[in-house]
This record gives C-alpha cells, sequence and structure tokens, in this order.
C-alpha cells in the first residue's frame, strides 16, 4: 500500500489517498481544537494517543459485530481505513447530562438520562453544527429513512457496548458522537473515529472529567488525561 496526496484536512485528522481506490490513511495529528475550530492548541503525544486508542475501540467494535471502516495501524500516528461516502450528520447519544443538553434545554450536569438520549446534528461548521431532525435529512436528501433507523440502532448498539467497557475500567460514559458513511457496497459503517475527543468520560467514583472538556474548560493535563483512560482500558500506549 503506497500513501498518496492529502484528500481532505479536518481538524485533527488528514486523510491522504493511497494507490486502493477503496483504502485511506488516517493521520492524527496532535491539533486539539474547541469551539468549533476557534481554539485549537497543538498537545503533545494527542496524535498518537488518539490513533492507538481509537484502533482499540474500534477493534472491540468489529469483534463485537458493528461495521467499522478501520482495517489496521499503520504507524503511531496513522491507519488504514475504508474510505466511505460521508453522511454529513452527527450521532449524538447520552447516558448522562453534559453540554449542549445541559446549555440549550437546561438540564442539570450529571443527570441520568436512562434510557439515552439521542440526537442528530448537521456537520456544518458554518452554522454551528446546528441540531437536526429525521425529516431535516430526508427532506433534504443527507440520508435515507432506512439509513436514518440504521444509524440510530447502531449508535446504540455502540453505546451499550462502549458503557460497558468504560464501566469494566471504572469510567462513566457520558455521551458520544458517532459519524456514518457508506461504504463500496453501499452498507451503512461506522467511520470517523473514537476517541476521548469525541465523547465524555467521567472516573466513575469521582467524576473527575477524562476527555476533551479538560481541554474546552482549561482544566489541564488533557493528553495525560486520555493515557489514563486508555492505561484502565488496556490500551498499548
Ligand atoms: O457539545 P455536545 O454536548 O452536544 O457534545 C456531545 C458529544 O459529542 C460530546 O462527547 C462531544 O465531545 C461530541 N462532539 C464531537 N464533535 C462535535 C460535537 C460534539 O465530538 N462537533
Amino acid at each position: 500500500m503506497e500513501k498518496r496526496e492529502e484528500r481532505y484536512s479536518g481538524k485533527a485528522k488528514s486523510v491522504y489517498t493511497t494507490d486502493d481506490p477503496n483504502l485511506l490513511v488516517l493521520y492524527f495529528r496532535n491539533d486539539t481544537s474547541a469551539f468549533d475550530g476557534k481554539r485549537i492548541e497543538q498537545l503533545d503525544r494527542k496524535g498518537m494517543v488518539n490513533n492507538k486508542f481509537n484502533a482499540f475501540i474500534m477493534q472491540k467494535l468489529e469483534a463485537a459485530g458493528i461495521p467499522t471502516h478501520f482495517v489496521k495501524l499503520l504507524s503511531d500516528q496513522e491507519s488504514l481505513v475504508k474510505s466511505l461516502k460521508m453522511i454529513p450528520v452527527e450521532c449524538v447519544v447520552r447516558n448522562i447530562a453534559a453540554g449542549s443538553i445541559c446549555r440549550c434545554l437546561g438540564v442539570e450536569e450529571g443527570k441520568d438520562l436512562n434510557p439515552p438520549t439521542f440526537e442528530f446534528f448537521l456537520k456544518n461548521d458554518a452554522l454551528g453544527d446546528p441540531m437536526i431532525n429525521e425529516s431535516h435529512i430526508e427532506y433534504f436528501g443527507w440520508a435515507t429513512p432506512e439509513q436514518v433507523a440504521a444509524m440510530k440502532e447502531l449508535t446504540f448498539k455502540v453505546n451499550d457496548l462502549l458503557k460497558q467497557l468504560f464501566l469494566d475500567g471504572n469510567m462513566l460514559l457520558v455521551d458520544c458522537k458517532l459519524e456514518f458513511g457508506l461504504d463500496q457496497n453501499g452498507k451503512l459503517v461506522l467511520g470517523d473515529e473514537f476517541t476521548p475527543d469525541g465523547c465524555r468520560l467521567w472516573d466513575k467514583d469521582t467524576r473527575e472529567k477524562l476527555d476533551k472538556d479538560r481541554f474546552r474548560q482549561n482544566l489541564g493535563n488533557v493528553v495525560e488525561s486520555y493515557e489514563i483512560v486508555g492505561r484502565r482500558l488496556g490500551v498499548d500506549l
């Protein structure tokens, strides 16, 4: 496999084409962004930690029957993935209230959400990733009703699997954001990444934040906290 030109550069990852049109290289940079990219900082080791963390989680999910785009780790900061036609929506599932559900709906942080809530957001930085509903997704052709139903079902399944995985490491999966795409056969597959950049994780006993809220809220020890999470799960960092 030969890595070729950069196809796309996001806020924390860059995507490169390869000599195989169905495979891409994801390069996890040290960039850490918040507030729709308005604040960006370089954090040492973050690319490596997130790349290995993501590989660990994607492999766990595959093993549990969730189709993902992950193929294999290539290096400290690179992974090989299947090329997907991404659906431009974010699927957010919440087990405990934090973040935008508190800000937008006045829910108290820390409230248990059982059964979990589910929200769709449009991936559009210029619009600030607004919350959307199934009617918008279908009306504007971002996904079919069948794909919408499948994204919800897979998101809840991933949440169930990972809630338990993190609980085994004495952590609470507060919420997470997933993105899906279609592979070359039109099959819906989990894409993007699963790292502490895109989910909230709290220590079960102290409720200490161990995710990107440490960066958003200037709590310090961002990568150190990601490493604590990784070590508790047994990720080889
Ligand atoms: O901000 P909000 O509370 O809606 O975020 C819910 C979850 O989705 C959080 O874990 C957050 O890190 C993640 N998220 C993300 N990328 C976004 C928006 C939210 O990873 N653009």
